[in-house]
């Protein structure tokens, strides 16, 4: 086994795009404390700063105290608690939608769904740069995967017009694109399903809690219904700083689900703790336009700095700001320094997560940070890529 395994993970480490994993020793915040000290942290996903918050550790307590650590079954067993049954209820109320069904990872329930959704002599169009579990589900599913270029209409409609005798159409989008920041134009991909009566489903990982009035995410945001955008996933390990996701939808669509989703069938349940967090995490997401308003400030702050310096930044207006470095090697080169140099932490991405030729520097700003780590972000940033070679 050594034999084949070794030559394969030689060739990454030769080709830059060796993995290797961080061990922190506290919880998330704009500051971090890493084994070898306390960094700066630009790269966590806990967009409002929740993942730390005095009343959802206390709430996670609470539900120890309650119910115990496991689940101890899946939810169709015995697992199914009242904690995961009100917060659901919430969900669907937050969402606008009938129902909200719980899966144990945004991972999962993107499996779940879209294996539920569409299989053989169906057929599911993805943005070419949707999230991983968006593309496994797809191939996972049997049915016809066709991926149309990153948020391209025109694209996508050629796709549909080849796809005629498929029975079920499928078009799956991310809300906000994990690694460029950008939001998918979901009105005119709405408009389009509706024409070819196709079905939308939108992977708001990223847009929920952060976008939206109260957080309600990507669709509200574009004030789109339940009608257009009848799937809706979002993830609780995002801007709400707990773990898990949810489907919200339709009575129809959820009891599909709880009958034929094998990911959330066959798994044990959240920790139901997990959910009496998350339950207070939910209402103070949607309460929280204040942290909402600190990072628009923070991202406009990020922006018009990073424009002065002459850094090119990607058309995001949300909490993601890539720094596209393109040569893996460079990617890695420039995220060491910031970690040496300034103590700053922020993670490169390589392929195959992004194109080959676009990595980068995934930079993402938390309500937490303040204009002075902004600041000496910035001027890390301005000294580490001055030796960078063009
Ligand atoms: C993070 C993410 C997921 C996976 O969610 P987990 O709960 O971390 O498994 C799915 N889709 C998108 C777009 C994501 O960014």
């Amino acid at each position: 086994m050594e034999e084949t395994l070794a030559p394969a993970l030689q060739q990454r480490r030769e080709q830059s795009l060796y993995r290797q994993r961080r061990i922190v020793t506290g919880p998330q915040g704009s500051r971090l404390s890493l084994d070898n000290g306390s960094v700066l942290n630009f790269c966590s996903n806990d967009y409002l700063g929740l993942a730390n918050h005095p009343d959802i550790i206390a709430a996670l307590k609470h539900g120890a105290d309650e119910y115990g650590v496991g689940a101890g079954a899946s939810h169709l067993i015995n697992g199914h608690s009242h904690a995961h049954h009100a917060l659901e209820e919430e969900l669907a109320d937050f969402s606008g939608r009938a129902r909200a069904l719980l899966f144990s990872s945004g991972y999962m329930a993107n499996l779940g769904v879209i294996t539920s959704l569409v299989g053989k002599g169906d057929a599911i169009l993805e943005d070419r740069i949707n999230h991983a579990s968006l593309i496994d589900a797809g191939l996972l599913s049997g049915a016809r995967l066709q991926r149309y270029l990153h948020a391209d209409i025109g694209s996508l409609n050629k796709h549909l017009q080849k796809q005629v005798n498929n029975k079920r159409r499928l078009i799956v989008t991310d809300g906000v694109f994990s690694m460029d920041g950008d939001l998918a134009p979901l009105p005119a991909l709405s408009a389009t399903a509706q024409q070819h009566h196709a079905w939308l489903m939108v992977d708001d990982a990223h847009g929920m809690g952060v976008l939206g009035k109260q957080g309600r995410g990507t669709v509200d945001h574009f004030e789109l219904d339940k009608k257009q955008v009848p799937v809706l996933m979002g993830t609780l390990g995002k801007a709400f700083g707990t773990f898990g996701a949810f489907v919200a939808g339709s009575e129809a669509l959820i009891e599909t689900l709880i009958q034929q989703a094998r990911s959330y069938i066959y798994t044990t349940a959240l920790p139901p703790a997990v959910a009496v967090a998350t339950r207070t995490s939910l209402e103070l997401l949607r309460a929280a336009d204040d942290r909402r308003d600190k990072l628009g400030t923070l991202i406009q702050q990020f922006r018009s700095g990073a424009e002065q310096l002459g850094l090119t930044l990607m058309a995001s207006q949300t909490p993601i700001q890539p720094l596209i470095v393109g040569d893996a090697q460079q990617a890695m080169t420039l995220s060491d320094t910031l970690l040496q140099k300034h103590q700053i932490l922020v993670s490169a991405i390589r392929p195959p997560t992004v194109p080959k030729g676009s990595a980068r520097l995934r930079i993402t700003l938390c309500a937490n940070h303040t204009a002075t780590q902004v600041d000496q972000l910035l001027s890390a940033l301005d000294s580490s890529t001055q030796k960078m070679t063009p």
